[in-house]
C-alpha cells in the first residue's frame, strides 16, 4: 500500500459573507476557529489516524464553536426549537450513518457515527433517534445550551418579516450555514462528515441535505468525499454528492471539473451554496456560488490555509505560521 500525504478540508457554511459587513475582529475570530478545527482533524491524520476519525474530530470542534450553525450555535425553527441533522460516511466501505431532527447530543456527528457503527441501519430520526442517543451514552445537553443570542435575533427578524408580509430579500444564503469536513488519510481512504442546524425559521420536521447520503454527504474511495453546504432542497434534488461521484466514475472527470460544474449548475437554478471535496490523491476543491464560504484546508506542503471570501485563491496561512 502506498503512503500518501494526508489532506483535509472543512467548511463552516456558505452564504452572503461579505468583507464589507465583517469587522477585522470578527474575521480574525472566524479564521482562528477554522484553523483550530482543521488542526483537530489534521493532528489525527499526521499521527497516522484514519480519515474517518479526522473528519469526526474536525466536525466535533466546529459543533462546539457557536460561530457556526451546528451543535452549539444551531439556528432555530419557527417553533424556536433546534432540530439538528448530521451524517458521516466512510469511503473505504461505503459505510454511513445519519441522524435528523434531534436536539440533545452535544455532538450530532457522534450520533451519526453511532448509527453507522452500532446499529444495522443508516438513518435514524425522531423519538427513536433521541432514545438511541441517550441509551448510547452520548453527551446530552439541554436545549438552552445550543442557542445563541445571534441565532435568536435572526429568527426574530425573519418572523417579523413574515408577520409584516414584507418580501423576502430573495437571498436564501442569508439563512443558512452548516459545517463539514472531508479527509484523505495515509492509506488513501476517504471520509466525509456534515452537521447542521439547518436553515433559520425552517418548518419543524424539515430535513435538509446534510444528513442525506448522496446529497450533502458522500464518500467513496474510488472517487471522492464530499460535504456540502447551501440551500438543502436544491442539493437534495440534484443529489450533489452522488452526482459528483457519477461524473468522475462514469465520465472520467477530475474532481475539480465535476465538483465545480455541479456547483455552478446549482447556482444557475437558484441553489446557493458550495462544498468541500477531496479525492484519493488528496486533491482538494472547494467550489461555491455564493459570495463567501468559510473554509480551511491543508495545502500541498501540509500547511493550514483559511479563506472566507470568493477571490482568496491561496487563502491565509494559519496564524503564527
Ligand atoms: N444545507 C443545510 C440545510 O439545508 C444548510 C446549509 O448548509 O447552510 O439544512
Amino acid at each position: 500500500m502506498s503512503v500518501i500525504q494526508p489532506a483535509i478540508a472543512l467548511h463552516g457554511g456558505a452564504g452572503t459573507i461579505l468583507k464589507s459587513s465583517m469587522t477585522p475582529e470578527r474575521e480574525a475570530a472566524y479564521r482562528a476557529a477554522l484553523c483550530a478545527c482543521l488542526k483537530a482533524g489534521l493532528d489525527i491524520l499526521q499521527e497516522g489516524g484514519s480519515a474517518l476519525d479526522a473528519v469526526t474530530a474536525a466536525v466535533m470542534a466546529l459543533e462546539d464553536d457557536p460561530l457556526f450553525n451546528a451543535g452549539r450555535g444551531a439556528v432555530f425553527t419557527t417553533d424556536a426549537t433546534h432540530e439538528m441533522d448530521a451524517a458521516i460516511m466512510d469511503g473505504a466501505r461505503r459505510a454511513c450513518g445519519a441522524i435528523s431532527g434531534i436536539c440533545g447530543p452535544r455532538h450530532p456527528v457522534l450520533a451519526a457515527r453511532a448509527v453507522m457503527e452500532r446499529t444495522e441501519h443508516v438513518f435514524l430520526s425522531g423519538e427513536g433517534a433521541r432514545r438511541f442517543c441517550a441509551e448510547t451514552g452520548l453527551e446530552i445537553m439541554p436545549p438552552e445550551w445550543f442557542g445563541t443570542e445571534a441565532r435568536r435575533a435572526a429568527l426574530d427578524a425573519e418572523m417579523r418579516r413574515r408577520g409584516l408580509g414584507l418580501p423576502d430579500d430573495g437571498d436564501p444564503a442569508r439563512k443558512h450555514g452548516t459545517v463539514g469536513a472531508v479527509a484523505c488519510d495515509r492509506a488513501g481512504h476517504l471520509a466525509a462528515a456534515t452537521s447542521t442546524g439547518g436553515m433559520t425559521a425552517k418548518m419543524p420536521g424539515r430535513i435538509g441535505d446534510s444528513p442525506v447520503i448522496g446529497a450533502g454527504t458522500w464518500a467513496d474511495d474510488a472517487t471522492a468525499a464530499v460535504s456540502a453546504t447551501g440551500h438543502g432542497e436544491y442539493f437534495i434534488r440534484w443529489a450533489v454528492g452522488h452526482e459528483i461521484d457519477a461524473r468522475m466514475r462514469w465520465g472520467g472527470q477530475s474532481l475539480d471539473r465535476a465538483a465545480g460544474d455541479v456547483v455552478a449548475e446549482l447556482g444557475r437554478i437558484g441553489g446557493s451554496g458550495g462544498l468541500v471535496a477531496i479525492d484519493r490523491k488528496g486533491n482538494i476543491c472547494m467550489p461555491f456560488n455564493s459570495p463567501g464560504m468559510y473554509r480551511a484546508w491543508t495545502d500541498p506542503s501540509g500547511q493550514i490555509r483559511t479563506a472566507i471570501y470568493a477571490p482568496e485563491k491561496e487563502g491565509d496561512p494559519a496564524p503564527g505560521r
